[in-house]
């Protein structure tokens, strides 16, 4: 039986609809190789959430036949904002609406109910964990990457050595609060985005959904009245359709990820500049997308990107693999980590 008398850690992506699932054995065998989901149910408030990702715990380890007797840590993610070791933030995050949520320690209380020490990330640095192993293999413990991963909002994640480097708060890699220079990259009469955190001009105000629906697509609307998605049902349903209209070549759309891919790309500038990374890692719906698309997109993050002669021939551009299955793998070698384990055995591409 798989993992059978083997020590195995589980790791848990907790998401605002479901609950992602996988388990790593001491070996560095990933035993689930496809997407495990079970419902989230974050909606009804923190305690039937936490039953849910127990419930998501047993049938894992259910499904691949490991005894719970194996199990030596659980590795868990959530979307943020959160506390370094998993306290969800005392103002309330998007994914987490119910009030109990605010300032709700959801890795203590899991710990807790499983009886098991339980390791928390947030979900972009689970995701951008991820990315670097599969990308360096054995190699990524002597590597250092960035990644940004745009959803809702733009997350971030920087990893040293093979590790995600959280900061004294857990706030570091926050890309998406960033200031970027919005020269050359808002056309003529464009109004400054603002973020859902009050500021101007920052990296999520235009990399995510939030920043297509709040800022980007209001104004390039304006600029194309005869565009199809001007009769969209919703402003939401009419941003979610933009890549969509992207991958077929359309030009208002094109205009709105050109914007994107330009803050992208001055988002890495900086990073650049701070940890000098080996690999940029991006994510996000856009991995997914056709390649003729996507390939483009990665180009035009690439080319926006402004590294020193002796940076360039040394760094890798790349997309984070697996993005269903990122932030539960990414949880789960965070948690083998602490367990004093080997990287997994990760092949790239898998
Ligand atoms: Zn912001």
């Amino acid at each position: 039986m798989p993992g059978d008398g083997r020590e195995v850690v589980v790791g848990l992506d907790n998401g605002g609809t479901a609950i992602n699932a996988t388990v790593l054995d001491s070996g560095g065998t990933f035993l689930v190789d496809r997407l495990l989901e079970t419902p989230s149910r974050v909606g009804e408030g923190p305690q039937v959430a936490i039953e849910a990702l127990a419930e998501s715990f047993s049938r894992v380890l259910h499904l691949t036949g490991v005894s719970p007797d194996s199990v030596r840590a659980v590795g868990l993610d959530t979307p943020g904002p959160a506390s370094a070791d998993g306290v969800i933030s005392a103002r309330g995050a998007v994914n987490f609406v119910d009030p109990a949520w605010r300032g709700f320690d959801v890795r203590g209380a899991l710990e807790a109910r499983l009886g098991l020490p339980v390791i928390y990330n947030n979900d972009a640095n689970a995701a951008a964990l991820y990315a670097h192993h599969v990308h360096f293999g054995p190699d990524a413990v002597r590597r250092s990457s960035v990644s940004l991963i745009v959803g809702t909002g733009l997350g971030g994640g920087v990893i040293e050595g093979g590790r995600v480097v959280r900061g004294a708060a857990g706030m570091a890699g926050e890309f998406g609060h960033i200031r970027i220079p919005m020269d050359g990259l808002l056309a003529e009469g464009q109004p400054t985005p603002v973020c859902n955190c009050g500021l101007l001009g920052d990296g999520e105000s235009v990399a995510s959904l939030t920043g297509i629906k709040k800022n980007l697509l209001p104004y390039w609307l304006s600029r194309y009245p005869d565009h199809a998605l001007h009769s969209a049902e919703s402003v939401h349903q009419a941003a979610t359709q933009v890549r969509g209209y992207a991958c077929a070549g359309d030009a208002m759309a094109l205009e709105i990820f050109r914007q994107q891919a330009i803050a992208l790309g001055r988002l890495f500038t900086i990073a650049a500049n701070v940890t000098d990374p080996d690999a940029y890692f991006l994510g996000g719906g856009v991995v997914e997308a056709v390649p003729s698309f996507r390939d483009w997109f990665l180009a035009t993050v690439t080319e926006h990107t402004d590294l020193r002669d002796e940076q360039r021939p040394l760094a890798t551009f790349a997309l984070v693999p697996d993005l269903d299955m990122a932030g539960a793998r990414g949880a789960a070698i965070a948690a083998g980590d602490t367990l004093g384990w080997a990287p997994p055995k990760v092949p790239s591409g898998s």
